[in-house]
């Protein structure tokens, strides 16, 4: 068992998804902004929708969010907590939730020597703009305010920074 690390902030892990460009540190895949994953779910169901739909689940299971599954975008520790690395920003990595779990608590020594999730390298450059729909979210977390959560009212104040449209 590793101990728990306290909870790093919005504020923190959005400086790291952008610095990162939104790409995973270890396989180079674009993540996905998580929280816009549910809001998109919801606005398909208030549409209409009754069957089941696999956008979101708490849990990112691959049969709940198979996209999730894959892409969802989480902070590694690059040296893991349970290991002594620190909680600061040089010691944070953007990763995909596939090379987060592959990772969990290795060593970076353990971990280079793994298999790895074979790199994706672009033809014609890396990603400049992607953003992980986290702008998406801005947008659609501000149409209806009353239906978000706690964390994403927070997100939301974090993504749209301090202006005052975003109170
Ligand atoms: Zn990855």
């Amino acid at each position: 068992m590793t101990k728990p690390r306290p909870p790093l902030s919005k504020e923190l892990q959005l400086r790291v998804f952008r610095r990162d460009k939104w790409v995973c540190r270890w396989c180079n895949r674009p993540v996905i902004f998580a929280p816009v994953m549910r809001l998109i779910e919801s606005k398909v169901r208030n549409a209409g929708r009754v069957e089941p739909l696999s956008y979101y689940h708490t849990h990112w299971t691959r049969d709940g969010a198979p996209l999730l599954d894959e892409l969802g975008a989480v902070i590694d520790h690059i040296e893991a907590h349970s290991t002594g690395g620190s909680s600061e920003e040089p010691n944070l990595a953007t990763a995909c939730c596939r090379c987060n779990v592959r990772k969990s608590a290795a060593s970076m020594h353990e971990w280079a020597k793994r298999p790895q999730r074979k790199p994706i390298k672009g033809k014609y450059g890396e990603p400049q703009h992607w953003d992980g729909l986290s702008a998406l979210f801005v947008v659609l977390a501000k149409r209806d305010r009353s239906g978000l959560t706690a964390s994403e009212k927070d997100w939301l104040r974090v993504l749209a920074g301090a202006t005052a449209d975003a109170r």
